[in-house]
């Protein structure tokens, strides 16, 4: 009950403050914007919980609200209301069915599929509204609907990817946060420098003006940055237009002319939302296809080729950031396990030492598989010490599993060549020889044993 009251409130408050900003538009331009429906769209697709009777009741009563509040009859109001919760419903009901991936804007046909998805509601909306038009204003009906639909449509291809996709600041992560702060900022003022040249030039073309520089944000920016920009833009050009200050040398009182002016509008901003989300799917594709190449499939460590990459990376850089901890390990009598117990079970005890591999490992440290049962670990660790501490305890850890081998507790131990580094450069394949040495060492001095190093690899690199 309090849950319903609750919603009720939630979504009358904010239906009634987008409704109440159209309104005033309405007033005070003739090329109108109404991002209330665009809202409670948006409102009901990112809330579900939202999308129950209350909640479309309360998205009633700010529609009426709003109207009342701007001088409407109370007729007038409700039948408006009646037209935009009817319209917003379908059109909620119809992206519901669409997969949240397009919701988000992931996917390459997104927008087109939210677009086509927006028709039916929109042609509702324009349809129940356009009834009380005819016969309270006796405006002709081909009109109104062409008129309504134009509007619904526009306003929210400019309204609902901003809703559908920009995160508020307390969910966003911190590390995408500090990734968008570093863009660069010239596509936005090329844009800028677009409007204001299009304010100049006026003119129908004047509307295409900010393309080029909207491509580049779109290519420039995550999805809702450019939802943001393109929402900006798209209200700015009806403000504009509007009020006479983009002179587009058409006659606004023409109702044919306004609906060309909303489709170009809304069409306007199908194609930047279009190419960042096609961007958006390459950036994922990208990032998985990363994943892939410097990831072990079976236990998800790095694998060799990125495990060497990075460590020459960081032995290449001049700054010494403190020490680091080398450790070979590979798995005694491995083969026995695999003969004993079958495949699968040797997968599980790789899975399980990679397991307790990644348990010694914090951010900076890299961890690997580096093929069959051998395993590489570059711990970041102040001193020696320190680095002998994580790898006793890797070596007691992994000697304490106990695997399920089909009801036998399969048991594993390790064999460690390990080496501390204070300072580097060092000459990388003579410390990937050196630690092999350590781990023959081990191998041979019976096995779950670490064995270090002690020559001083980076006077072999001078
Ligand atoms: P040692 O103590 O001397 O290291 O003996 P070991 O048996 O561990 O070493 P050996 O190199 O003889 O055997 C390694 C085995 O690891 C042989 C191979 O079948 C097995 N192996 C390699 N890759 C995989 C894998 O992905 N899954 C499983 N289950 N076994 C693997
Ligand atoms: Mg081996
Ligand atoms: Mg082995």
């Amino acid at each position: 009950m309090v849950d319903a009251v609750r919603a009720m409130l939630l979504v009358c408050a904010v239906v009634g403050g987008g409704a109440a900003l159209g309104l005033i538009t309405r007033h005070a331009f003739s090329v109108a914007f109404w991002p209330a429906n665009a809202i409670l769209v948006g409102t009901m697709l990112r809330a579900p919980h939202l999308h129950r009777p209350a909640g479309w009741f309360g998205a009633g009563a700010g529609f009426v609200l709003a109207d009342l509040l701007f001088g409407q009859s109370p007729a007038l109001s409700g039948w408006f209301a009646a037209a935009n919760v009817s319209g917003t419903f379908v059109a909620v009901l119809a992206l519901r069915r669409l997969a949240s991936r397009d919701l988000r804007l992931r996917r390459v046909h997104s927008v087109m599929r939210i677009s086509v998805g927006l028709l039916p509601g929109s042609l509702v909306a324009a349809l129940t509204g356009a009834v009380m038009v005819v016969v309270q204003f006796h405006g002709s009906p081909t009109q109104t609907v062409m008129t309504w639909t134009a509007s619904e449509i526009a306003n929210y291809l400019i309204f609902l990817p901003a809703m559908l996709t920009v995160q508020p600041p307390w969910r966003r992560e911190r590390r995408v946060a500090t990734a968008a702060a570093a863009k660069p900022l010239w596509p936005l003022l090329l844009l800028a420098v677009s409007c204001v040249l299009a304010v100049y030039f006026d003119g129908p073309g004047s509307i295409m003006f900010p393309m080029p520089a909207l491509l580049l944000c779109a290519m420039t920016y995550s999805v809702s940055t450019a939802a943001l920009v393109t929402m900006a833009l798209g209200s700015g050009c009806m403000i504009t237009i509007g009020l006479g200050m983009v002179d587009i040398g058409q006659d606004l009182s023409i109702p044919r002319m306004v609906v060309s002016i909303r489709i170009a509008v809304a069409f306007l901003a199908l194609v930047p939302l279009t190419i960042s989300s096609a961007m958006a799917v390459r950036d994922d594709l990208m990032a998985q296809l990363q994943q892939a190449a410097d990831h072990d499939g079976l236990t998800g460590l790095l694998n060799r080729r990125a495990f060497e990459h990075r460590l020459h990376r960081r032995l290449e850089a001049s700054a010494n950031d403190g020490g680091l901890t080398l450790l070979w390990l590979d798995l005694d009598h491995f083969k026995s396990i695999n003969d004993r117990h079958g495949h699968p079970a040797g997968d599980a005890v790789l899975r399980a030492v990679a397991t307790a591999i990644e348990g010694c490992c914090r951010e900076d440290d890299l961890c690997a598989r580096l093929g069959g049962e051998e395993f590489a670990l570059a711990l970041v660790a102040p001193d020696a010490q320190a680095g002998a501490l994580i790898a006793e305890r890797l070596r007691s850890t992994i000697a304490a599993l106990r695997i399920d081998g089909h009801g036998t507790a399969i048991r594993v131990t390790a064999s460690i060549g390990a080496h501390h580094l204070d300072h580097w450069p060092v000459d990388p394949p003579a410390l990937l020889r050196g630690l092999d040495e350590a781990l023959y060492r081990a191998k041979h001095g019976g096995r779950n044993r670490i064995e270090w190093l002690d020559a001083d690899l980076t006077r072999q690199a001078a």
